[in-house]
């Protein structure tokens, strides 16, 4: 055709519409709009056409339909094409050149108090969403308009001419990505209305901290894959939560055994795999007591996992692998906690739960067949990013057969395996930088959020001598003054086995007042503590990403380990296998980095 060019203009926003008007109608482009767009272009004395001109048909419906056309969308979709200009001809339509539209302010409308349902429905925009979808899907010869900033440079642009390729493409994207927000706000209202808490959405009663509110969870295209048993979630507690369960879920399958994690801040206090308890490791758990806790793999995973830090441990949030128990359920019951993540609950074991915290303990029934998808994105100030999900498989039986050294080396023993599988796994949960210990099936320090990595592996081992410590037998004998309560009694050993216990002044009196008259511990010295250190052995250590110094293998050495795991890479490598080396280390190749954020 090559004449005259037709656009058509249908805008909520009449910003800059009677500047655009002009601007079209002295470059001889013919105007057709909608009801209110074509009054105030007429108004102003610029020659318009209403869209009814080409449909025949008035607006209706109050305004529901108004460009709901074959004549709008066949002239705006239509191709340069023999067989659509045929087409066109045959039904006596024009092709339409540009597009002009924005969409009924739908955000605005429902982010208003009180706003009812009919109010929202009649702001969803079906006319506009179509045009901008129409005309941004053929830019190959359409020019899209959806943004009244953009109208000064397309009436520059189309004075010197054509309106570019490029231009119709980045016009074309801006249509998509609005009707995309659009739709998003719209599905956003609805599955508040209609999808029931606790269904696809649940609101949070405030974000990370109580002044970030409101706060919500939800799913954008199936139900949420957990059900709430008991309590209320918190922002973190779900963090938590969705942290804690594929790591337990991860190490149950690849170790073939009931597991467990201890969550606190998004990161593992720790994690364990259900290995039957000594004696010793009963008192020091504070489980000696648990009847059942002898055949029930889940909960000698978990007083492992509390076991591991009981200090960082106070108020977390437990992740279990399998079906609750009752002795599970009586350890956790007795322990200052914020909530459980697990598939099953047996309904004793979830009336134990559902009565702590007077009621408002928080139990989540995680579906252990949820797979989430592999792409995820989170927003951070605003702006979006999106990478594919860590899915990278740790497993026994792959991921720690590289030993570099000692040359000729054989094969690990299950037992290192089994141990580098728990740290690794658990790695791959913490907030980085993060090295941690591990020893009979359980996490037994753990460094993490660090910005250096001998910071991380020092904490770890600092933490995995604080844990051997409290295996010493002045540690185990113990008198408490009647009624000390658990944190306390974790609070006070923590203090004694990391030496930090003061000689006088208040500190000290608050140390003595957890003892019984006369039961007051001495503390270690430091011929005590390094002779007693030297009997931690056979740790296994494992680095979510390289050792850039020798430093770390000299700290993790000085805590027991005997078989290091990590991935390579660094300048280093050299003199960290070497290090390793002298002090009778095995090292082990670990493929993947495990940063976590
Ligand atoms: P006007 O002020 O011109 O009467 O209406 C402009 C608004 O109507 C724009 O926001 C546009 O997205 C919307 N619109 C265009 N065509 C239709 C339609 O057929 N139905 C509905 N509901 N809205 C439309």
């Amino acid at each position: 055709m090559g004449g005259q060019k037709t656009a058509i203009l249908s805008v909520y926003d009449k910003t800059g519409l009677l500047d655009l008007a002009k601007g079209l109608h002295d470059r001889g482009v013919r105007l057709l709009a909608s009801g209110g767009t074509a009054k105030m272009i007429r108004q102003a004395g610029f020659p318009v056409d209403d869209v009814s001109a080409i449909t025949k048909a008035p607006e209706m419906l109050g305004g529901r339909v108004k460009t709901l056309h074959p004549a709008v969308h066949g002239g705006i979709l239509a191709r340069n094409l023999d067989s659509d200009d045929s087409d066109l001809s045959a039904n006596s339509i024009d092709k339409i050149d540009f597009v002009v539209c924005n969409l009924y302010p739908f955000s605005d409308t429902v982010a208003r108090i009180n706003v009812t349902i009919p109010e929202a429905v009649e702001e969803i925009d079906i006319g506009g969403v179509t045009l901008l979808r129409a005309a941004a899907k053929n830019h190959a010869r359409v020019t899209i308009i959806s943004d009244p900033k953009d109208y000064h440079d397309f009436l520059t642009e189309l004075k010197d001419g054509e309106i570019s390729e490029k231009s119709r493409q980045t016009y074309a994207l801006k249509a998509f990505e609005q009707t995309a927000a659009y739709d998003s706000a719209i599905s956003d209202f609805f599955r508040k209305k209609y999808s029931g808490e606790g269904q696809q959405q649940l609101p949070l009663r405030y974000g990370a901290n109580p002044h970030q509110k409101p706060a919500t969870v939800f799913m954008q295209q199936s139900q949420l894959p957990f059900k709430v048993l008991c309590g209320s979630p918190g922002y973190i507690n779900l963090l938590d939560a969705l942290n804690a369960w594929p790591l337990v879920q991860e190490l149950s399958k690849e170790l073939n055994a009931p597991a467990a994690a201890s969550f606190k801040h998004v990161s593992p206090a720790g994690a364990a795999i259900g290995v039957p308890l000594s004696e010793d490791e009963r008192k020091v758990y504070m489980v000696d007591d648990i009847e059942g806790i002898e055949s029930s793999g889940l909960a000698q995973a978990y007083a492992r996992a509390r076991g591991a830090d009981r200090m960082s441990s106070f108020g977390d949030m437990v992740a279990l692998s399998h079906e609750v128990d009752v002795p599970t359920a009586k350890i956790i019951s007795r322990e200052v906690s914020d909530g459980v993540i697990a598939p099953k609950y047996t309904p004793e074991a979830l009336e134990i739960l559902k009565k702590k915290k007077g009621g408002k303990y928080l139990v989540l029934q995680m579906d252990p067949d949820y797979v989430p998808s592999v792409e995820e994105t989170r927003t951070v100030f605003g702006i979006s990013l999106r990478q594919h999900r860590n899915d990278a498989k740790i497993s026994p039986a792959d991921t720690f057969n590289t030993i570099i050294v000692p040359k000729n080396s054989s094969p690990l023993p299950e037992s290192a395996t089994r141990d580098l599988t728990v740290a690794t796994i658990a790695l791959k949960y913490t907030q980085s930088n993060s090295v941690c210990y591990a020893l009979n099936g359980q996490l037994i320090g753990l460094g993490a959020g660090q910005q250096s990595r001998i910071h991380c592996t020092r904490l770890a081992g600092d933490k995995a001598d604080n844990w051997w410590m409290r295996f010493h037998p002045r540690t185990l004998s113990l008198t408490w003054k009647k009624g000390t309560k658990r944190p306390s009694k974790s609070n006070a050993i923590d203090l004694l086995t990391s030496g930090l216990v003061p000689s006088e002044g208040i500190e000290r009196d608050d140390f003595e007042a957890n003892f019984e008259e006369g039961k007051v511990p001495e503390v270690f010295t430091p011929e005590e503590r390094k002779e007693w250190l030297e009997k931690l052995q056979g740790v296994a250590v494992s680095s979510d990403a390289f050792f850039p110094f020798i430093d770390n293998v000299f700290r993790a050495a000085r805590s027991g380990a005997k078989y290091v795991a990590a991935p390579t890479g660094s300048q280093n490598d050299g003199a960290v296998f070497e290090t390793a080396e002298k002090l009778g280390i095995t090292f082990v190749e670990q493929h993947v980095r495990l940063f976590h954020h």
